[in-house]
């Protein structure tokens, strides 16, 4: 509910009306006891009085978990989330590889990095980028569906030898959609029969100008076989980045987005999530989906264990009580009795969803039987 009556409250909290409207008046609020307050101004009186508050109602869940405006002051430079887009077999996988090969082994002692679904690189220039190693248009959906929009910036892979094809318009469609900016990466420049030229040209159609062609999309040749011209490309990202200007608040609650999760036979359900805002710690209760937990390890993308995972970072997280979804947001919250609370809600509403989406077809069975 978006407002409740004082003298509700009251009954509700089992405290005198009097002493709330007292309470209230304290806060500058003149009301009576027969006038309604907003949610927000009820959830400071209930806090005042030392209670908690108790949820009923989808909007009283989404209440807990909702929002909390960070001020200015609080927010620091986060960085960008990447995905790669591009039709099948122009390389997504191959760049994807090759810049994890080429800036994260680098420097680092064993050099095997583990598959967790995303990594961090650093460019020369020292900015710090997240890119989501789950290439594919149906991830990017389905998680936009599932509310969790994770990607800063697209990627748009096309193969220089083959042009724009019906995935690349998906892809820029998809980008379209989510209001995400996009770098063009022009791969397989090694191939004898490389045509950057048409692959700009073809973009033309699809209204995507790149700088080249005088436009403001970025475009980077590239060969993931050879190497060429990735640092241009990270350095590209980087810059849309800058522009971007995006910036979350470590001094938070941790929020973050299911990448991907499974049941793992040693270790139980795992998912990684990458943080959106917040800090998220050892030790942590949350909700996520459906399900509930007490974070018990972070694993970062080299497969080393971590205290703590800042905005942007993605982490392997174990100490789920079931396999969340991708695409499923994760929510610290204060107690464990309120991140169950949240999951169980969930569960039934779910439940009752497919119940109804079932009584509905049968329905609709019966009458085209009629
Ligand atoms: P995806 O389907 O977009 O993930 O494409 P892949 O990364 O799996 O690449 C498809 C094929 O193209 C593979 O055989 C790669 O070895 C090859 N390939 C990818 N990038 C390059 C490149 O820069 N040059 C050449 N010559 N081949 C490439
Ligand atoms: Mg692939």
């Amino acid at each position: 509910p978006e407002a409740i009556l004082v003298s509700e409250l009251a009954n509700r909290m089992a405290e005198r009306v009097s002493d709330v409207v007292k309470s209230l008046m304290q806060m500058g609020m003149m009301v009576t006891q027969n006038q309604t307050i907003d949610a927000d101004t009820a959830e400071l009186i209930i806090e005042e009085f030392g209670h908690k508050v108790t949820r009923v109602s989808d909007s009283d869940v989404e209440d807990v978990i909702k929002e909390v405006e960070d001020k200015d002051e609080d927010l620091q430079p986060r960085p960008p989330v990447i995905t790669i887009m591009g039709h099948v077999d122009h390389g997504k996988t191959s760049i994807l590889d090759a810049i994890r090969n080429a800036r994260v082994v680098a420097g680092e002692a064993g050099g095997i990095t583990q598959h967790i679904g995303a990594y961090q690189v650093k460019t020369e220039s020292g900015t710090v980028l997240s890119f989501l190693d789950t290439p594919g248009h149906a991830a990017f959906t389905s998680m936009r569906s599932r509310g969790a929009q994770v990607t800063d910036i697209v990627v748009l892979v096309v193969a220089a030898d083959d042009a724009v094809m019906p995935q690349t318009v998906e892809a820029i469609n998809h980008a379209k959609a989510a209001n995400v900016p996009m770098i063009v990466a022009i791969n397989k420049m090694d191939k004898p029969a490389a045509d950057p030229m048409k692959v700009r040209t073809d973009l033309l159609q699809h209204e995507v100008i790149v700088e080249a062609m005088s436009g403001e999309v970025q475009d980077v040749e590239v060969s993931a076989h050879t190497g060429q011209g990735l640092e241009e490309l990270l350095e590209a990202i980087a810059l849309q980045a800058e522009i971007l200007e995006l910036k979350a608040n470590p001094d938070r609650a941790a929020q973050g987005a299911v990448i991907e999760a499974q049941l793992d036979v040693g270790r139980g359900p795992v998912a990684t999530v990458l943080v959106q805002n917040g800090t998220l710690r050892q030790g942590d209760i949350f909700v996520v989906g459906e399900q509930y937990g007490k974070v018990r390890a972070l694993i970062n993308d080299k497969g080393e264990r971590v205290k703590e995972a800042g905005p942007s970072v993605p982490v392997e997280v174990l100490g789920l009580n079931g396999t969340p979804e991708a695409g499923d947001v994760l929510n610290v919250t204060e107690t464990e009795a309120q991140a169950r609370e949240i999951a169980e809600y969930r569960e039934q509403a779910a439940k009752d969803k497919r119940a109804a989406a079932g009584a509905a077809t049968t329905l609709e069975q019966l009458m085209q039987k009629a």
